[in-house]
């Protein structure tokens, strides 16, 4: 795959996830959004039937009274005389009383012209007696013969007030109107201190109960001429500067619920509302819940925020754990990558010490061979070096043969015999002789099949007894080891070795051959890096004079003996990087060394 489609798709990937990121945000915040419009929903619908309620129910306490009052005749004698004193006072004194007793704001009685007769404030400087309130809705309807009902500011008070009329009709006439008054001015006061807001406004969209006094006495929808006009006649709103309630719908849910917004507040965010709209028909209002949105829009920008942490969060495990896996991954992969280099170095390793293992047999089988080819040339340059007394030794043997040989021929052909048979028995003591000398060069010359090992020195010197033991099994000398270091180890030629200690026990039980108690001790000692094995006798050891030329060939004190042992052994010995030395012990007896070097 090449870098460009690599970083393609990549970016591709990148998108995809910003995409459904912002879709589970956008979606979480909507879900948010709907869920609490529902539920505001649910909410502002009962309490705007609550509040509806609490209106008609106000209204409804004194919606019959009029009614029932009209029938009182005192009311229709006063309609019929109605400048009659006595009458007007028995019922103004009567109004005032019923209107105490129900609770009301005033209670009037108005003939057929709208003017007013008695009043139950008839007592107030500001009472309606004798004022004419025709231009009223509640008053014409009345006339007709129905409950006049009207919301209005009071004229006189300035207060809101809402009528109930009722016409007086006597023998099919209507005589005039009673009305009673209500006052409205503490109506929404358990309501104001709430989170919604509640507007109630007329049929012309005029508000005239409202939770915001701010919004009070503006109209909710726009005004025309001729509405503004009716509203002047009335005087419904007498002395009020009626303005519009600025209210743009933003989205209208139903035909009763709507988003909106009301543009009289600095803050856009906080005028924002749920609004539903209920139609009492009794009283010809609209009521509206007003339910703020600000908590809403802060609980879906919560849910995004949220949502977004959540999502960031996952995102940032998510990539953590990736990393966390691929850091193992490729650890794994290092691990595994080292361990096959390993194997591999193993291997080549392996290889390099089976060559060099070949290599350093093959060598050192040059280098026992070698040193086999150095022992052996060392021999032969001893017998070289020997090689004088040697021929000196047997041209002596040789000329007395030649001369024995003639002798025997003279005397052979003078018949003495007997002389001939005394010069052959000299020849064969002399040929004798020469055959000893040439046996022991052959002893001493013998190539050794093996080579320079590790050797434990009590072994060796065990054998040799052992091969000594038989020849002098008939003596009454006894041989025997006194170690000190029984398992000494030393690097020599196991059969040169032994031949030199079989050449020394050999001297050792000649020399103590006169003895009544003869004794060979062979003792094996560690001095330093040097293993000493020493081979003690209780002869009568060797004269002074004698001990500097002991190791010289051919040096002997013996009848028969021929001096080679010692100088052959001392050489030897030189080779294997050893020594051979003598000295005479305190006691008597002699006593020759061999030192080798410790083999640990
Ligand atoms: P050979 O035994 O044939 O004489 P060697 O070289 O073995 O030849 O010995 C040389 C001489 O050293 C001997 O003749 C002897 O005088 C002396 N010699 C060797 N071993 C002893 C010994 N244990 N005690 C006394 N003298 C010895």
């Amino acid at each position: 795959m090449t870098i460009k489609k690599q970083h393609l798709i990549k970016t591709s990937v990148t998108l995809l996830a910003g995409m459904l990121l912002f879709i589970i945000i956008w979606a979480g915040g909507y879900i948010s959004w709907k869920s609490g419009i529902d539920k505001l929903h649910v909410n502002s619908q009962q309490q705007l039937d609550q509040f509806a309620s609490h209106l008609d129910a106000r209204l409804a306490r004194f919606k019959f009274i009029p009614q029932l009052i009209s029938k009182n005749m005192i009311l229709v004698e006063l309609l019929k005389q109605p400048d009659s004193n006595p009458r007007r006072d028995l019922v103004n004194h009567f109004l005032e009383d019923i209107n105490d007793i129900i609770g009301a704001s005033d209670t009037y009685l108005m003939n057929s012209q709208g003017l007013t007769l008695a009043a139950s404030n008839w007592y107030k400087k500001q009472t309606f007696n004798n004022k004419n309130f025709n231009f009223r809705p509640y008053f014409i309807d009345a006339m007709k013969g129905e409950l006049g009902r009207y919301f209005a500011l009071g004229t006189t008070s300035g207060k809101r007030g809402y009528y109930f009329a009722y016409p007086i009709v006597y023998a099919a006439q209507n005589l005039g109107v009673i009305v009673v008054k209500m006052d409205l001015s503490n109506i929404e006061l358990n309501w104001s201190n709430r989170k919604n807001q509640f507007i109630v406004s007329d049929m012309e969209g005029i508000t005239f109960i409202t939770t915001q006094p701010k919004w009070l006495y503006q109209s909710i929808k726009p005004l025309s001429v001729e509405t503004l006009q009716k509203i002047h006649l009335s005087q419904r709103y007498d002395g009020i500067d009626l303005k519009n309630l600025d209210i743009e719908v933003l989205r209208s849910i139903s035909s009763h619920s709507k988003v909106i917004r009301i543009s009289d507040s600095a803050e856009r965010n906080n005028n924002e509302y749920y609004t539903i709209q209920k139609n009492m028909p009794n009283a010809g209002w609209d009521v509206m819940i007003l339910a703020p949105l600000s908590d809403l829009r802060n609980n879906r920008l919560i849910t995004t925020f949220v949502l977004f942490l959540i999502v960031i969060s996952s995102l940032l495990i998510s990539f953590l754990i990736w990393q966390r896996l691929k850091r193992q991954h490729e650890r794994e992969h290092f691990q595994l990558e080292s361990q096959k280099q390993l194997e591999h170095q193993v291997d080549v390793r392996t290889t390099d010490l089976i060559h060099e293992i070949d290599e350093r047999k093959q060598t050192e089988k040059i280098l026992r061979e070698t040193q086999e080819e150095l022992i052996q040339t060392a021999k032969l340059a001893v017998l070289g070096q020997m090689s004088a007394s040697i021929s000196h030794e047997l041209n002596n043997p040789l000329a007395a043969i030649h001369s024995y040989t003639d002798n025997a021929r003279k005397f052979l052909s003078m018949d003495k015999f007997t002389q001939v048979d005394e010069n052959l028995c000299r020849i064969l003591k002399l040929t004798k002789r020469m055959s000893k000398i040439s046996s022991q060069l052959k002893f001493f010359s013998r190539k050794s099949n093996q080579n320079m090992e590790i050797i434990t020195i009590q072994r060796v010197i065990k054998s040799a007894i052992d091969i000594v033991s038989h020849k002098y099994k008939n003596s009454s000398s006894v041989i025997h080891i006194q170690s000190h270091a029984s398992g000494l180890k030393a690097r020599a030629d196991i059969i040169q070795l032994e031949q030199i200690l079989i050449n020394l026990i050999n001297n050792a039980m000649q020399a103590i051959e006169s003895q009544n108690q003869g004794e060979v001790i062979i003792h094996i000692e560690r001095q330093n890096k040097w293993a000493l094995i020493h081979v003690d006798d209780n002869g009568l050891g060797i004269e002074l004079e004698y001990i500097e030329k002991i190791f010289d060939p051919f040096f002997t004190t013996k009848k028969s003996g021929l001096g080679l042992g010692l100088s052959i052994s001392a050489r030897i010995m030189d080779i294997m990087n050893g020594k051979l030395t003598v000295c005479n012990l305190p006691s008597g007896g002699a006593r020759f060394t061999i030192s080798l070097l410790v083999e640990e």
